[in-house]
């Protein structure tokens, strides 16, 4: 699939959209689920332009990849939820219903969550 500048994650990027900002270095960005999920929800993306983690797994650079493991896990921490538990979650395509064409791991954490993958 290709990058499709307009979306609203690199609109957000280019400051054209507010969000709720939680993190950002030179290589990622992190702001709240705008429909949260759970007690904290948060959105980590890279500031590259990949689709999603197929992507990004296959053309993001080795700093950008290392950058963006390393933030997710420090945002959990830093939002209180590695002690209590998380869970992290990327859509890719439509089998697995992405809504936003541009990759972004979901950390969803603050209660007791159910089964990982609903039977329907
Ligand atoms: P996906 O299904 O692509 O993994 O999830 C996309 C997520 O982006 C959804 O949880 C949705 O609530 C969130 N989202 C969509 N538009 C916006 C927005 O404009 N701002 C924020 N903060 N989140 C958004």
């Amino acid at each position: 699939m290709t990058y499709d500048p307009n979306n609203i994650f690199a609109r957000i990027l280019r400051g054209e959209v507010p969000c709720q900002k939680v993190y950002e270095d030179a290589h990622v960005l992190a702001f709240n689920d705008i429909r949260p999920q759970t007690p904290v929800h948060i959105l980590v993306i890279p500031k590259g332009a990949y689709v999603s983690l197929d992507d990004f797994s296959a053309k993001a650079s080795d700093v950008e990849i290392a950058a963006f493991v390393r933030a997710v896990g420090k945002i959990a921490r830093d939002n209180g939820v590695a002690e209590s538990g998380y869970r992290i979650l990327a859509n890719h395509g439509v089998h697995a219903h992405q809504e936003v064409p541009h990759f972004h791991v979901h950390i969803f954490g603050g209660r007791q969550m159910g089964a990982m993958v609903p039977k329907s």
